[in-house]
């Protein structure tokens, strides 16, 4: 039975260069010639297929391809039936409304009656529905941002990261109708073997995610102080303690989350800690 599992990607934009490090974060490795549409892994049971980001949740929906990354605004907007198997932590951003500057903006129940602009509608129809509010969507493709000044709508509904693009078009952003970050979909019903090589790359996905969250941290610590600080770090196991050639010192190896270490450094210097190194960790299995 055939184990190879086809992935969609996108071809090119947003969601590509970070899909594809993924992969060789993995492990997997490819030569995607330059304009190709399709490509073999050389050490996995992996084709990848390249397509524009709005085709992909239809491709695994109707099982051309197995397996696809896509934003979740794209797969909420085209609402295929595919099963979301994992949040991949990349391409996050927000679908907000936004409107003029000028545009007195009190609550939701400032846009009844008024035009909105989106590429989006499906969601934006929904969020309206839900907050019972009746607005006339005017669906464009691209460069919605520029509808208010053009005197097509009061406002629109659009994709935000930092919010530079709204800024520059003298916009303001006023609500956020959906928070979206890039997802593994898959195919709801696949065949034992491919489902075995899904299993082995969603073993190497966590732990490349995992190694992601997670630093290894060394320091120096006055020996009378190990206790002190192995009970500050929030620890796998035990940390490693090794001794160092100073006499009464020793090294100390652990593994912390990123976030906890900013918040107990303070800590740990105070408890005599010193020479302390942060390592990123490349992958990390548990
Ligand atoms: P395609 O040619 O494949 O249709 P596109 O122009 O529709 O590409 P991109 O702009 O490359 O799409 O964005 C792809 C996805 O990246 C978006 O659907 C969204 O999930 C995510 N994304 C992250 N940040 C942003 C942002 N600031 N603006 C737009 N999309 C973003
Ligand atoms: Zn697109």
């Amino acid at each position: 039975m055939e184990n190879t599992l086809r992935l969609a990607i996108q071809k090119s934009g947003r969601l590509s260069e970070d899909s594809l490090k993924l992969i060789k974060e993995c492990g997997i490795s490819f030569s995607q010639g330059i304009g190709k549409l399709k490509c073999e892994a050389f050490n996995f049971p992996l084709e990848f297929l390249f397509l524009r980001d709005d085709d992909i949740p239809q491709y695994v929906s109707s099982g051309i391809a197995d397996i696809g990354i896509v934003g979740e605004n794209v797969l909420l907007e085209t609402g295929e039936e595919v099963k979301v198997i994992q949040q991949l932590g990349f391409s996050k951003c927000r679908l907000s409304l936004a409107v003029a500057n000028d545009f007195k903006f009190e609550d939701i129940r400032s846009l009844e009656g008024k035009n909105i602009a989106t590429s989006y509608p499906v969601i934006l129809q929904k969020y309206l529905d839900e907050k019972k509010i009746k607005a006339a969507i005017h669906v464009i493709s691209g460069s919605v941002e520029i509808a208010p000044s053009i005197g097509l709508a009061e406002a629109i509904c659009d994709l935000v990261s930092s919010g530079s693009t709204l800024l520059s078009n003298g916009l303001r952003e006023v609500e956020v109708v959906l928070k979206s970050e890039a997802v593994l979909i898959g195919h709801p019903q696949m065949n034992d073997n491919k489902q075995k090589t899904l299993s082995e790359l969603l073993f190497r996905i966590a732990a490349v995610q995992k190694a992601k969250d997670n630093k290894y941290i060394l320091m120096n610590v006055p020996n009378d102080a190990i206790d002190t600080i192995s009970k500050i770090l929030p620890v796998m196991k035990s940390p490693t303690i090794m001794p160092l050639t100073i006499k009464g010192w020793s090294s100390l190896h652990s593994v912390v989350k990123e976030d906890d270490f900013w918040r107990i450094i303070s800590e740990l210097k105070q408890a005599g800690a010193e020479g302390i190194l942060v390592i990123p960790i490349e992958k990390m299995i548990s």
